[in-house]
Order: structure tokens, then C-alpha cells, then sequence
């Protein structure tokens, strides 16, 4: 057997309950074969699929607090530190009933190419918990943040691990966590990204992730010959990363005509309105009937269905495999030519396969989302030297750093023989860095 064949078959072994996190891995270690195969013997001896497949370490712990009603809630909290060949843990905490350390684990592997990708000192992590944030009050939150920082302070640090926001987590969450950082270790630091502007954060950190997916995608269509003007597009979300993913693509020049969640969908013909949009979800928190309401033309639909809208690109920028084989046969049907991956790992692998033999220009999560985390480590750069840098500047190394990650991926893919072939070209260009840096490092 091959060496990745080995390898994938522990995995699943060791792993059999994780079906998100196999299929991370089987997603990129199957790309990754041409690298693999050329550095057979090293790799092998080394252990090193062996060593990146397994976590540094994993952390489980419980989190008790207390409701309004004076009854003591628990739920699990965890933090998967993935590997840091090239810097400290670095990724965000997932807030969501769905969160099991199978997801955790998916996560924390993809960030480790991800956050290579991005060119900047970041290692790989994540974390998180069940719980909902969705329909508690601002002291149930708050009571929940302190109560998991209080065990999860113990292991981060600005050197060491740097926590960030992602599904249920934003800019509330992360002020209740960094007063809880603060007050048990008493420092003042960059342990967490995704901060308010009064206290450390970035400007520009809360459109980042959203941004980047547009500049990427920018990028692909221009190195392909076409032009994102006047392109129509479907995205899925209501979140982060779609508010910000339609606001670029608004002011880029196309029009984006569909948002979601997790009880239905939108379609708005005159162009998804961003004011109305971030009202509802950021301000009412509210379902997307009420987008409808204010925005007469538009349509809404229970359930699933964004997919089925006529579109030239498509961004899934909800959650994983939210994007699956009969939606990507109704994209390529309906004339899409462009996937962006907003979220992570939004696209089943049969959907993802299905798409790339269709000659669908396909850019994968680890590539398309990266500016988040790129613009994370911004953040901590600027509290490194105690500065803030002016929103013009975040932004434009943001988009110098997308440009660059497209041609990181791009070159890499060639390399190999795989030209178009973003998904390896993304694999490939983030696992040489870090594993030039396992091998310099040594057995550890
Ligand atoms: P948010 O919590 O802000 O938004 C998530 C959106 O997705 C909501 O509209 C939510 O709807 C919807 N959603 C969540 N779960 C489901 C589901 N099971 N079915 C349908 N819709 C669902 O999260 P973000 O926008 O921050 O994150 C979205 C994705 O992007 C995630 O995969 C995240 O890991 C990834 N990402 C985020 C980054 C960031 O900087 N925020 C960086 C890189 C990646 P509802 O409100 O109804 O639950």
C-alpha cells in the first residue's frame, strides 16, 4: 500500500466516529498524493502524515452556568491545538449545538494549510462548545463566555494560542471572553482576534473574511479571462462572512441576489440590500422573513433551495456541507462557472468533484476564507507594537494577501501537473511550508 493509503486507513480507524474530520483529511491527503509520492521515503520515515494527522493536543472540559431562571446549565467545551511548525494555535471557537470534537478536529486540520496559505507566522487550531447562543440573553452569554474562558485561559496566551470568533461567536462573545482573560491572568494582551475597536481590535476585521472571498475570487476570474462586472450571484449565509462577501460584491460590480439560514432562503431580483440585511440579523437578530418585509420584491422560501437560483458564481458562506451533489448538478445545469468557498468545507466531496470535471473554476475554503484569519494576524501584529493601523491599510494588504494566496495555489497546482485544479493547488502550497518546518524542527 501507498503511504497516503496507510495512512487515510489509521485514520479511519482511529477515527471512526469523526465523519467531518475524515473527510477533511481524506480531502487533502488525496490531493496531496503527487507531493507524497516524489518524498515517499522521507515522509514515511518521518511519520509525517502520521504526526500532522494526529493533534498536538485536544482539550475537553466542562462549562457550567447559570440560567435566568437560577438552574445551572453544562455544556463541553473543547480546543484542539492542531499543530504550530510555523506559529502559535490560531483559529476560532465554534458556539453551536451541532459542535462535537469531530468538527472540532475538521476545523483545526484544515486551519493548519489554511493559515500556511496566508503567508503570516500562524500555527493551527480551533474550539468551541454546544452551546446556543440563538435566543439567551445577554447575562446568559455572558455568564457562558466567563465560565469557559475560566478553564480555556489556562491554555492560551498571545505566544502560545490565539482564540477568534467563527459560528456563534462574535464581536459580544469575544468582549465577554477577553474581560474574563483579563481579569484571572491580570495581562493585557492579543490572546484573542476579532476584538472591539476600543480595546485592540482591527479595523477591518469584521468585513475581512467576507472581502477576501471576493477579492480571490477577483483574482481566479481575471487569471481565467473574464470579469466579475455584472456577474450574478448566489450566496448562502446571513452571517459574517455573506454580509460582508455581498457588500464587496456589490461594490466590485456584480450583483448578489440570494441570502440564507437556517430556516429558509431569500431572493431578491433588485440585488441583495446590505442595510436591510445587517438590520435584521445584526441588529434584530431576527429570521430572514423579516428582510421580506422590508424589501417588497424580494422572495422567501423555507428550507433548503439557494442553490436552484440561476447564477454565474456561487459562494456558499453558511456552514459544512451545505453545498451537495443535486446542487452542484443544478449550478453547472443553470450556466454558474465560478465556486467560492466562504465557509468551511461547504462543498461535499462528491458535489466538489462533480463541479471540477464540469470545468467549474472551484476555490476551496482554506484558500477563498482565508482573509479572516489573515486579517487576524494583523490584529496581532498591531498589538504586537501597540498600534493601529488605519482601516485603507488593513484592507489593502487583505487584498495583497488574497492576490498572493491565489498565486501560491495557482503555481503550486501547475507545479504538479494539476493546472486548474485549485483544491490541490491549495493543499499542496500550504502543506510545504509547514512541513519544511516540521522536518527543520525534528521528531516533536
Ligand atoms: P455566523 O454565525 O455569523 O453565520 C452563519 C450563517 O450560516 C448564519 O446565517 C446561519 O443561520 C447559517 N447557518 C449555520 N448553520 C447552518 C445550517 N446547519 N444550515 C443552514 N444555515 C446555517 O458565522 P460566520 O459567517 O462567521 O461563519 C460562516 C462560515 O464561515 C463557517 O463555516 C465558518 O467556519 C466560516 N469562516 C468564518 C470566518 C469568520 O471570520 N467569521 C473565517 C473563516 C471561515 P442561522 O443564524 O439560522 O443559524
Amino acid at each position: 500500500m501507498s503511504y497516503v493509503d496507510d495512512v487515510l486507513a489509521r485514520v479511519k480507524k482511529q477515527n471512526a466516529a469523526e465523519p467531518e474530520f475524515l473527510q477533511a483529511v481524506e480531502e487533502v491527503l488525496e490531493s496531496l498524493r503527487p507531493v507524497i509520492d516524489a518524498n515517499e521515503e522521507v515522509y514515511r520515515k518521518q511519520a509525517i502524515l502520521e504526526r500532522i494527522c494526529e493533534p498536538d493536543r485536544q482539550l475537553k472540559f466542562r462549562v457550567p452556568w447559570v440560567d435566568d431562571n437560577g438552574q445551572v446549565q453544562v455544556n463541553t467545551g473543547y480546543r484542539v491545538q492542531f499543530n504550530n511548525a510555523i506559529g502559535p494555535y490560531k483559529g476560532g471557537l465554534r458556539l453551536h449545538p451541532s459542535v462535537y470534537l469531530g468538527i472540532i478536529k475538521f476545523l483545526g486540520f484544515e486551519q493548519i494549510f489554511k493559515n500556511s496559505l496566508t503567508g503570516l507566522p500562524i500555527g493551527g487550531g480551533k474550539g468551541g462548545s454546544d452551546f446556543d447562543p440563538k435566543g439567551k440573553s445577554d447575562r446568559e452569554v455572558m455568564a457562558f463566555c466567563q465560565s469557559f474562558m475560566t478553564e480555556l485561559c489556562k491554555h492560551i496566551g498571545a505566544d502560545v494560542d490565539v482564540p477568534a470568533g467563527d459560528i456563534g461567536t462574535g464581536a459580544r462573545e469575544i468582549g465577554f471572553m477577553y474581560g474574563q482573560y483579563k481579569r484571572i491572568t491580570g495581562k493585557y494582551e492579543g490572546v484573542l482576534t476579532g476584538k472591539g475597536l476600543s480595546y485592540g481590535g482591527s479595523l477591518a476585521r469584521t468585513e475581512a473574511t467576507g472581502y477576501g472571498v471576493l477579492y480571490i475570487v477577483d483574482e481566479m476570474l481575471k487569471c481565467n479571462g473574464k470579469d466579475i462586472k455584472g456577474k450574478t450571484i448566489a450566496i448562502s449565509g446571513a452571517g459574517n462572512v455573506a454580509i460582508y462577501a455581498t457588500q464587496k460584491a456589490h461594490q466590485l460590480g456584480a450583483k448578489p441576489v440570494t441570502c440564507s439560514d437556517s430556516s429558509g432562503w431569500v431572493y431578491d431580483p433588485d440585488g441583495i440590500d446590505v442595510a436591510t440585511l445587517k438590520d435584521v440579523k445584526e441588529v434584530k437578530r431576527a429570521r430572514l422573513t423579516e428582510y421580506v418585509k422590508a424589501r417588497p420584491n424580494a422572495e422567501y422560501h423555507e428550507g433548503r433551495g439557494v442553490w436552484t437560483v440561476k447564477c454565474d458564481i456561487a459562494l456558499p458562506c453558511a456552514t459544512q456541507n451545505e453545498l451537495q451533489l443535486d446542487d452542484a448538478k443544478a449550478l453547472v445545469a443553470n450556466g454558474c462557472f465560478a465556486v467560492a468557498e466562504g465557509a468551511n468545507m461547504p462543498t461535499t466531496l462528491e458535489a466538489t468533484k462533480y463541479l471540477q470535471e464540469n470545468g467549474i473554476l472551484f476555490c476551496p475554503g482554506k484558500a477563498a476564507n482565508a482573509g479572516g484569519v489573515a486579517t487576524s494576524a494583523l490584529e496581532m501584529s498591531q498589538n504586537s507594537e501597540r498600534l493601529s493601523w488605519t482601516f485603507e491599510e488593513v484592507d489593502s494588504k487583505l487584498q495583497g494577501i488574497m492576490v498572493n494566496i491565489f498565486h501560491n495555489l495557482d503555481d503550486a497546482a501547475k507545479r504538479y501537473g494539476k493546472e486548474g485544479d485549485y483544491v490541490a493547488g491549495a493543499n499542496i502550497a500550504g502543506f510545504e511550508k509547514v512541513v519544511d518546518a516540521m522536518l527543520a524542527q525534528g521528531v516533536c
